[in-house]
């Protein structure tokens, strides 16, 4: 997938609240430890989320709406990443932008 970065995404996501995957190391503790087992959950959706890779995001879109807000993730990250905060975030900005 070509992938068209935008910085405004990042700030437009801190715009509806505390947004914080820049803390992330990308260690994959989380991905490794949600219940689900989507490939790109958490991890490379909150990547794709502080690089502003806005494509990638419309396309996790599935995935970022099936996250059961359990924090099973964010108890064992290593970094303090608040994830199940950054996927609220996320959910509301992707339903802002299907709004439009
Ligand atoms: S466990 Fe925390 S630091 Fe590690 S990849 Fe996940 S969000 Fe990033
Ligand atoms: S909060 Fe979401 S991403 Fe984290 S472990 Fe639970 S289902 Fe997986």
């Amino acid at each position: 997938m070509t992938a068209t970065v935008s910085p405004q995404v990042a700030d437009a996501l801190r715009t509806l609240g505390p947004f914080d995957p820049e803390v992330c190391m990308s260690c994959g503790t989380c991905t490794a430890t949600c219940p689900l087992g989507i490939d790109v959950l958490p991890r490379r959706v909150l990547r794709d989320a502080a690089l502003g890779l806005e494509d990638h995001l419309l396309a996790e879109a599935e995935a970022i709406f099936s996250c059961l807000l359990c924090r099973a993730c964010e108890s064992a990250c290593p970094a303090g990443v608040h994830i199940s905060e950054d996927i609220r975030l996320l959910r509301r900005y992707l339903l802002r932008k299907e709004a439009r």
